[in-house]
């Protein structure tokens, strides 16, 4: 099990080998499927990388417009202004945790090898079986995308 004391490049190895036994899909109440503590979760530990395609800027209108004419929703995660996670076709499970205007879980972009990298740290002590949520900090559009997150802070919409 991981510490918060441990180093970065540390804690990043211990994800990596066990992040699979830290969280599970599920259906959610939510929306579609959610992802679940498999297990205790600390407060401040990593709880799962959020994986995919490492693209260019410049190739994400691209992508979304093919995505947008076949059909298939798109998940796109910013790591700087150069890069971004594209997770529509390769992922795992990170995908799948759900947008919460209380959140157990926050985003980090940390680089514990050399590679800047997406993570999802827990905000609490996490017990087996909660959903794990994040907030997607939209940007604020016209266009409301309704929150059905349930909780008694909910903005009611995620953007
Ligand atoms: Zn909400």
């Amino acid at each position: 099990t991981q510490s918060i004391q441990m180093p970065m490049a540390m804690q990043y190895r211990v994800l990596r080998d066990n992040y699979r036994t830290y969280s599970v899909v599920r259906r959610s109440p939510i929306h579609g499927c959610g992802l679940y503590a498999a297990r205790r979760l600390e407060k401040d530990s990593m709880v799962v990388e959020y994986m995919g395609e490492r693209i260019r800027d410049i190739l994400t209108d691209y992508r979304e417009r093919m995505y947008d004419a076949r059909g298939i929703g798109c998940y796109m995660f910013r790591i700087d202004d150069d890069y971004i996670i594209d997770a529509t076709m390769k992922a795992n499970q990170a995908r799948f945790m759900n947008h919460s205007c209380e959140p157990n879980c926050y985003t980090r972009i940390v680089n514990p090898d050399g590679v800047k990298r997406i993570i999802y740290f827990a905000s609490r002590v996490v017990l087996e079986g909660e959903e794990l949520t994040v907030d997607y900090k939209m940007p604020i559009e016209d266009v409301k995308i309704p929150c059905y997150c349930g909780t008694r802070s909910c903005r009611g919409s995620m953007n």
